[in-house]
């Protein structure tokens, strides 16, 4: 049984989505140092500043380390054991609810919480309490994609996974600035696109010019919420170009023959006018990832999050439509937070 206090111990990375795999290196109950797993799938030992720094971020002098109760509101906290503490909060709770109801009781979580703490908080609220009063901001920043997930892909997670990336020959990159927010996997996909530059291309979909697009064949600036104007527009061309496959839209996705009149309605020319891009230029998209053997689409929430909340109302507002009916299969990773 390996020792907890000491030695190399293997963990992962608690920033953002990506998950890298970490050594962490722990002296008498201290990390020392951290380094990345070369065994794990997601970063075979790679790493971003962000978990570089991790160990001396766990040694603040202001991090909070023990449990701390008020004994009036306006009075200052103080340390107490954790019995006392588990045994105060209980009682709370039980108080609260048995006079006000278990409504009355709400839990919010971090994104920072393992599956396995999201099932032990649910059991406690939901199984013990009662009360189905929990949120984290998980939820709030996946909600719409998986709205989107459900609605599209019939499935709530996303259908791509890394080893994608070194297969892929066509990046098409929307809403996300993959090279400041997610290094470690923009790491993969520069590297892919270095090794083979005329056979990998690179669409960066997003209205501000930023380092994931210095690496872009083509870089989309279009106007803040109109992506699902172009998204339907390189839909329209892809199908008017005969670049879909239909036997997969037969046997694996619905809504085809509901989908096409809206995407009738977007030819690229009436996209150019409601995304502030050229024809030209999504035309040239679309045919790039509608020829590429293997095209991966990734995103992250500055997809969802903008076009669901800001899609212009003066224009005719597209409905949502299916996104996997291309001939390859596009697939974001699990969005980062
Ligand atoms: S990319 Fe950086 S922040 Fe994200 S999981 Fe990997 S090391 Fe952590």
């Amino acid at each position: 049984m390996p020792d907890p206090t000491n030695g190399w111990q293997k963990t992962l990375c608690p920033y953002c989505g990506v998950g890298c795999g970490l050594l962490v290196q722990i002296e008498d109950g201290v990390v020392r140092r951290v380094k990345g797993d070369a065994d794990h799938p997601s970063s075979w030992g790679d790493i971003c500043a962000k978990a570089v720094h991790l160990a001396p971020t766990l040694r603040t002098p202001d991090r909070l380390l023990h449990p701390q109760v008020r004994a009036r509101r306006d009075a200052e906290p103080a340390r107490v054991p954790w019995e006392f503490a588990v045994r105060f909060v209980a009682d709370r709770l039980r108080e609260i609810s048995a006079v006000h109801g278990p409504d009355a009781v709400a839990f919010y979580g971090s994104g920072q919480l393992l599956t396995e703490e999201y099932y032990v908080a649910s059991k406690l609220a939901k199984g013990f309490l009662g009360t189905n009063n929990f949120d984290t901001n998980s939820r709030l920043c996946m909600a719409s994609a998986v709205a989107g997930y459900a609605r599209s892909l019939g499935s709530d997670g996303p259908p791509g996974s890394y080893e994608d990336i070194e297969s892929a020959d066509c990046f098409f990159l929307i809403g996300t600035n993959t090279a400041d927010c997610h290094p470690v996997t923009w790491k993969r996909i520069r590297k892919r696109k270095l090794a083979a530059p005329d056979e990998v291309s690179v669409i960066v979909a997003d209205p501000r010019w930023t380092e994931t697009a210095d690496i872009a064949d083509l870089h989309l600036p279009l106007r803040p919420g109109s992506d699902i104007a172009l998204l339907n527009a390189m839909l329209h061309v892809l199908w008017k170009e005969g670049l879909l496959d239909q036997d997969f839209i037969a046997g694996h996705t619905g809504g085809w023959s509901e989908l096409r009149p809206v995407i009738a309605r977007y030819p690229p020319d009436r996209a150019a006018a409601i995304t502030g891009l050229s024809a030209e230029i999504i035309v040239a998209a679309a045919r790039r990832f509608g020829g590429a053997r293997a095209a991966m689409t990734l995103w992250s929430m500055g997809r969802p999050s903008w076009s669901s909340s800001r899609t212009p109302t003066t224009r005719p507002r597209p409905r949502a439509s299916p996104t996997c009916c291309s001939r390859r299969r596009s697939g974001p990773r699990r969005t980062a937070s």
